[in-house]
């Protein structure tokens, strides 16, 4: 393609993606496609000869969109929101055009420095300590990992290799075959999945511990069980508190489990993966209180702050030990300015890495924070809309406190019914939603994720659901 078509190509597109987004809600939130709907779509091998751009545009509302769960529509209140904004689009295509691997500072220095600076905006805006930044002067600093569950693997391997090297200090006979079988990592029984994935991927024992009565993982209950395995000659060596559960957003005692973490000289990763985006909004940021206790922290801008996928902030007051530890230094990567900037392929699992920092700094430049914390702001007011509407209606019950961009709510009732409610809901395909269970309690959740939601929506959304309500419990009296 030469680039007078790469241009009609891109404005064609421009003009598709502005067309899809703005209409988003008129289209079915999830598709009715089963699986293996594309197959007879598309030809059995690729094509021999060139197409025409314009033979792929017309494809995509046939192949493509008759496929796509519109995660972007008002109507979707599945999982968590994921970020979709036109600066972090824009930013993407920039990102494609210089295409650079950003593995080392000279393999492209304003990918690496873009990214430092980035992380110290972000930081800032959250207000993290200074002892997190790059600014700072000393080794902390930010870098853009992937996905939360990279961060708490890459922060895991880390508190590893730090206490590895300890240990040893102390018992310099016992080698690390001795030591990583007696590791012990503790987080939340309600933490993410990943969490529980970054043990078994690091090679460590990682213990679900039970929260209190508002799923928040309490130091006390964090205290007595290190103590416990201590006593068994097991080794803690990493702690993960969650910031925003994904089944019900509760926040770990993020105070009293640091105090725990100091005193006993256990690394500390905070996951704040969703919810972390709030902490731009001052109001929001008492639900970080002793967050300076932490090692490592990070959260998901591709989540609630309008970066498109993929962008995930993590930061390390001592990247030393994922730096050193894991530190492979072939001739061909070698470059003169070694140790005056990072070279970031050592903060990180892969080598290769995208220029993720653009997206963020458009979307910094061109949302100004004041309408970031607006965004924030306004999809919790919907939530707190939502639970208003459901509350108001007593077969209902709201099942967990609402604090951010979540309401987690049942049917007054067995789990049964509210599966059918959620059937019933999904099944008519106007919106979509998905379940979670805390102490075998099912629950709907109805998460704001959508950048378009407005009180309207909600209305909807919630008309939809009492609507399905009613069929449920017709049924049930028959
Ligand atoms: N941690 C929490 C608390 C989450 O809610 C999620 C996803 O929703 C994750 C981690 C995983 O995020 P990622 O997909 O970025 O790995």
């Amino acid at each position: 393609m030469e680039a007078g078509d790469f241009k009609d190509f891109a404005k064609a597109m421009t003009e598709y993606i502005a067309e899809y987004l703005e209409n988003i809600r008129d289209r079915q939130v999830v598709p009715s496609v089963k699986p293996g709907y594309l197959r007879p779509l598309v030809p059995e091998q690729a094509p021999q000869q060139a197409e025409h751009w314009t033979a792929v545009m017309q494809d995509i509302e046939r192949v493509v969109m008759s496929g796509v769960t519109h995660w972007h529509s008002p109507r979707f209140h599945a999982y968590f929101p994921t970020a979709n904004s036109y600066p972090a689009i824009v930013a993407d295509m920039l990102s494609g055009a210089i295409a650079c691997i950003g593995f080392t500072w000279i393999a492209s220095p304003a990918c690496t420095e873009l990214e430092v600076v980035m992380l110290d905006w972000l930081g800032q805006m959250l207000g993290l300590p200074e002892s997190f930044l790059a600014r700072s002067g000393g080794e902390a600093g930010g870098v853009i990992q992937g996905t939360a569950s990279e961060a708490t693997l890459v922060a895991l391997l880390g508190a590893k290799a730090k206490t590895l090297f300890e240990v040893k200090a102390k018992h310099p006979e016992w080698a690390d075959k001795d030591i990583i079988p007696k590791l012990v990592g503790y987080c939340n029984s309600q933490a993410h999945s990943s969490v529980e994935r970054a043990g078994l991927l690091g090679g460590v024992l990682l213990r679900k511990v039970n929260p209190d009565s508002s799923r928040r993982l309490r130091g006390d209950t964090l205290r007595e069980t290190i103590e416990e395995d201590v006593k068994n000659g097991l080794i803690p060596f990493y702690v993960v508190a969650t910031l925003g559960t994904t089944s019900s957003c509760a926040f770990d005692a993020l105070e009293e489990i640091g105090d725990v973490c100091r005193e006993k000289d256990i690394w500390l990763h905070v996951d704040a993966a969703y919810a972390g985006s709030a902490f731009i909004c001052p109001e929001y940021r008492y639900l970080m209180k002793g967050i300076e206790k932490a090692d490592s922290f990070n959260f998901n801008p591709h989540k609630w702050m309008l970066v498109n996928f993929d962008c995930s902030a993590m930061w390390l007051k001592q990247p030393r030990w994922i730096v050193d530890a894991f530190n492979v230094d072939p001739l061909y990567l070698k470059h003169d300015q070694q140790g005056s900037a990072p070279d970031y392929r050592h903060w990180q699992i892969p080598l290769g890495r995208r220029f993720r920092a653009l997206k963020l700094w458009f979307v910094l430049r061109l949302y100004g924070v004041e309408n970031l914390q607006k965004h924030i702001r306004k999809h919790i007011a919907l939530a707190h809309l939502y639970e208003k509407l459901c509350s108001a209606d007593e077969r209902f019950e709201i099942y967990e406190e609402v604090t951010m961009g979540l309401v987690c709510f049942r049917l007054k009732g067995n789990n049964e019914i509210n599966e059918e409610l959620l059937r019933n809901i999904n099944g008519r395909g106007k919106i979509h939603l998905v379940p979670s269970k805390i102490d075998d309690v099912y629950f709907l959740r109805l998460a704001i994720c959508s950048r378009f939601s407005e009180e309207s929506d909600i209305h909807i959304s919630w008309e939809e659901i009492r609507e399905c309500a009613d069929e449920v419990l017709k049924n049930h009296k028959k």
